[in-house]
């Protein structure tokens, strides 16, 4: 199978698998509005397509961390909500209220440039604001916000922005009992209050991102706000797998064997020589490296399925590709090799490859390359 015998490695995106996640997410949250969230490449999968994939299956919102991600899902003609959190002092803001693409404000800078973009595209730029509710990273501080909330109301009187939501984002919603979990929905419950006590109306209130929206459903507000778990990988890969919150991993990453040849023991193995075989072996090149996102850190660690069997990366992970170890085993060039998966034909997942790497699976998804390239099925 696969994208014809060119195609060295590719990634294969199952969207029947993302939209029966996005649907498994629903039920988890059955009164909330869902955004589907996208950025970074939909984590690796591709955003346009996903993006497509999660409106269909019920997401009527889109979150992305940039603005120029957020104007590429309007430039591909992608419908529904969008909503971009990260930014810098002279953003594309005119382009994104002109995109009809709402724009997270967290302190008063971001609220002058957007009121200006504003007045000048003569429309009103929506817009919802962010509290730091403990994470320490964008948001604006809870001594802050009366008067950030007091200073968008007024730009709401003279009609330069509606206020449409609220949000926070969790710190350790991962780490179920953490005492941060309960901490930051007190300080979000209060900065809604706050916010409404200005006198907003913000449509959505939100705070649940995947292990937020799987565990605690006290955090569903009128929105969840999932990523990882929509590409079907567990947030809280210590309390379940993927499975157990009937989900399935969305990409499989495979590749053909590039060479395959006899060698004696004693033979070094990749740069630095740190695998060495033990006796005669067969040696098999798998044409994927760093470059295209697989972890110099699986060097003699990594886990792929090549001839019916786990084999481990033989030595360094090189730019291009690595080697594995096939033993007595056989196989020739062009046979298949899948790096993860599902796991449900015998390969590893993303998961297994995080933990053989000292990462987490977001990073193992999210790092496959460009040169990669993505096959829908
Ligand atoms: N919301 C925001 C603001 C995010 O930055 C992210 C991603 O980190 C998410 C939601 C989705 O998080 P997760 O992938 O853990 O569901």
């Amino acid at each position: 199978g696969g994208p014809g015998a060119r195609v060295r490695a590719w990634a294969e995106i199952d969207l029947g698998a993302l939209r029966a996640n996005v649907a498994a997410l629903r039920a988890k949250a059955p009164g909330a509005a869902f955004m589907a969230v996208v950025k970074a490449d939909a984590y690796g999968h591709g955003m346009v397509p996903c993006a497509r994939a999660a409106l269909e299956a019920g997401a009527q919102w889109l979150g992305v961390a940039t603005p120029d991600e957020a104007l590429a899902l309007r430039a591909a003609g992608v419908g529904g909500r969008v909503l971009c959190w990260l930014w810098t002092p002279g953003g594309p803001w005119r382009e994104c209220v002109e995109a009809d693409v709402e724009v997270t404000v967290s302190a008063s800078w971001a609220l002058t440039e957007v009121t200006a973009a504003a007045r000048a595209a003569g429309r009103t730029a929506r817009v919802q604001l962010k509290i730091d509710a403990g994470l320490g990273r964008n948001g604006a501080q809870p001594a802050e916000w009366p008067a950030l909330t007091r200073a968008a109301r007024a730009a709401e009187r003279d009609g330069l922005i509606k206020v449409t939501g609220v949000w926070a984002h969790f710190s350790c919603a991962d780490e179920p009992g953490h005492p941060a979990i309960d901490r930051e929905l007190e300080v979000f419950r209060r900065a809604v209050a706050q916010a409404e006590d200005a006198g907003l109306t913000p449509e959505v209130r939100h705070i649940a991102n995947s292990p937020g929206t799987l565990t605690l459903p006290e955090s569903h507000f009128d929105l969840v706000r999932p990523g990882v778990a929509m590409y079907g990988i567990s947030p809280v890969p210590q309390v379940g797998g993927p499975a157990d919150f009937g989900l399935r991993p969305v990409m499989t990453l495979r590749a053909r064997l590039a060479s395959v040849k006899r060698v004696p023991g004693g033979h070094g193995v990749s740069y630095g020589h740190h695998y060495v075989t033990p006796g005669d072996t067969t040696l098999a090149l798998v044409p994927v490296g760093y470059a295209d996102g697989v972890p110099r850190h699986a060097s003699s660690a990594g886990p792929v399925l090549v001839a019916g069997k786990w084999r481990t990366v033989a030595g360094r992970v090189a730019m291009d590709q690595f080697v594995v170890d096939l033993g007595g085993d056989a196989a020739v060039a062009g046979d298949e090799a899948v790096l993860f998966g599902p796991g449900d034909a015998g390969e590893p997942t993303a998961e297994d490859w995080a933990r053989a790497c000292g990462t987490i699976a977001y990073e193992i998804v999210t790092r496959i390359g460009p040169r990669v390239p993505r096959v829908y099925v």
